[in-house]
């Protein structure tokens, strides 16, 4: 099976379709949350992750939008990009990331979007949290998003390693326990625009990363057109 293997997409449709593109032919999408937030096309996503059957987590974005969390823990303009998600959500949207678990076993793959500890809220992006959430999932290999930072982190010896991957970099699923967050599709923040995501094939244990060009102006504009904050604007040109 070839797995499309994204996450925080956050409402941003031109990246999500690029990133689909690139990634094709695979025979399933597991999305590891953040779906909507920050950019423009909320629905219009979550619509077009429905009809490819995705299959995923809730990230800490979806839980505000559906009102299972408040919004003190948000900065201001997440949290102005919240609730203006909420003033577009459809019944069937929000039904939508509402039926999306904190955390779900996917065969050897354990997924979920800040940590399997944590999962609405932990940033996974050290050796040492790494190590201290190898305890908290069962199967040899989780998924998480949240960073919005393409990485793995690897069982070595008594530690943890991180592997930082490029564009084509491939991973083998050698046993070693490993969690692998394949990059953030609709707002990047490792310093590259381009939109990341990763494809995994169980038949061959391996995951490919991707860096995928997509038109950002196209978003930005649709989220000056909804009055969306400009340093959510901005920040999708630095990908940072
Ligand atoms: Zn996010």
């Amino acid at each position: 099976m070839r797995i499309a293997l994204i996450s925080d997409v956050h409402s941003n449709l031109p990246a999500l379709e690029s990133v689909l593109d690139a990634l094709a032919p695979f025979d399933a999408v597991w999305q590891l949350g953040d779906v909507v937030g920050y950019g423009p096309d909320p629905v219009a996503v979550i619509e077009r992750l429905r009809a490819l059957g995705a299959t995923g987590v809730r990230g800490n974005h979806d839980a505000a939008v559906i009102g299972e969390i408040g919004t003190d823990w948000f900065n201001d303009a997440a949290r102005e990009a919240v609730e203006w998600t909420t003033g577009r959500m459809t019944s069937s949207a929000s039904d939508w990331l509402a039926q999306n678990p904190h955390t779900r076993v996917e065969g050897a793959f354990t997924l979920a979007h800040g940590s399997p500890r944590d999962p609405l809220w932990e940033y996974l992006f050290s050796t040492s949290i790494a190590r201290a959430n190898l305890g908290a999932f069962a199967t040899p290999y989780c998924l998480v998003g949240h960073t919005h930072v393409p990485v793995a982190f690897r069982e070595s010896g008594d530690g943890v390693e991180a592997i930082v991957p490029r564009d084509g970099t491939v991973l083998e699923l050698d046993g070693r326990r490993t969690i692998l967050n394949p990059g953030g599709v609709g707002q990047p923040r490792d310093g590259d625009a381009r939109a990341a995501a990763a494809l995994l094939d169980t038949g061959a244990g391996t995951v490919t990363w991707r860096r995928v060009p997509y038109p950002i102006a196209t978003t930005q504009q649709a989220m000056r057109t909804a009055g969306l904050p400009s340093r959510l604007i901005e920040r999708l040109e630095r990908g940072f």
